[in-house]
């Protein structure tokens, strides 16, 4: 007796559970003539469970590879979802950044054109100073009179103005006086005073026109191009007289007096006026002049 395997049809078909041989019993005695036979379809028999085998295998493969594709797939779309999500903020976030780096623009825009109209009106006002100071007497008084200065007092008058300027009286108190100037450097005049006055020095007497000099050598008060500031601590001395301890310009100890660090000299040199304190003829304390004259 053997025991051979046989083929279930049936149980062939559920490929998950392949087994599909039983064992049954073969008698070698009464049929030993089909033996050979048997053992071939055996033999195929065992091949194709082994074809089987390598099916369901491959099946159980396949199955698992698609478990692994779906929760891949899965995964895959919840990445793509959270990818759109990501691009949608990332796309406000740079829009946002956007917006506001135009607007950062427009305000530099802005500022530029204020900071390039400041630096030209800085440009102007050095070139206009720069004019002022390095311009000459003759040019200056030829600017303000082409043809020709004026000869006698009523012609003179006639470019006179009567402005406000700002004083400091004595007892401290600011207000301003009239004096009348030649109306080409009447606020010049008027913006100085205001430096100095802002700046502490005590401006408390200024005059301006007046008709003086001689014929060959007129003084520029006839222009109204001179000012004359606090004239009994600022007095008009020979040379030899410029410093002396009994005159009454004593600029370290008297607060009406004008030294050369006086405020009031700076902002009148930056208008392209002189100080009479700095001539060499004579020294001229209380007088500042257009024309160095
Ligand atoms: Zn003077």
């Amino acid at each position: 007796m053997v025991n051979v395997m046989t083929w279930d049809s049936k149980e062939a078909n559920t490929i998950k559970e392949p087994k599909v041989f039983k064992n049954f019993t073969y008698d070698t005695d009464t049929d030993g003539g089909c033996l050979e036979k048997f053992d071939d379809i055996i033999n195929i028999m065992k091949d194709i469970e082994d074809d089987i085998n390598n099916i369901c295998e491959l099946y159980k493969q396949l199955e698992d590879s698609y478990d692994m594709f779906t929760d891949y797939n899965d995964k895959m779309e919840k990445n793509v979802s959270n990818l759109n999500e990501s691009l949608r903020r990332a796309r406000m976030v740079f829009k946002n950044m956007l917006s506001d780096m135009q607007e950062r623009v427009r305000e530099l825009q802005k500022t530029d054109t204020t900071l390039i109209d400041d630096l030209e009106s800085i440009a102007l006002l050095i070139g206009e100073t720069q004019n002022k100071i390095t311009k000459s007497p003759e040019d200056k008084l030829k600017e303000i009179y082409p043809n020709g200065a004026p000869q006698t007092p009523e012609e003179a008058y006639k470019d006179i103005v009567s402005v406000d300027v700002p004083i400091t009286l004595k007892d401290g108190t600011k207000t301003t006086t009239k004096v009348n100037l030649n109306k080409a450097i009447a606020e010049d005049v008027k913006a100085a005073l205001q430096e100095a006055q802002d700046a502490g020095f005590k401006v408390y007497e200024v005059q301006g026109y007046n008709w003086k000099g001689d014929d060959d050598n007129l003084s520029a008060h006839c222009y109204g191009l001179a000012i004359d500031i606090n004239v009994a601590e600022n007095p008009c001395v020979p040379i030899e007289q410029a410093g002396a301890p009994n005159i009454d310009w004593q600029p370290h100890s008297n607060e009406y007096s004008i030294g050369v660090d006086n405020p009031l000299v700076q902002a009148m040199e930056k208008r392209g006026w002189s100080w009479g304190g700095y001539w060499e003829s004579k020294k001229d304390y209380m007088h500042f002049s257009y024309t160095n004259s």
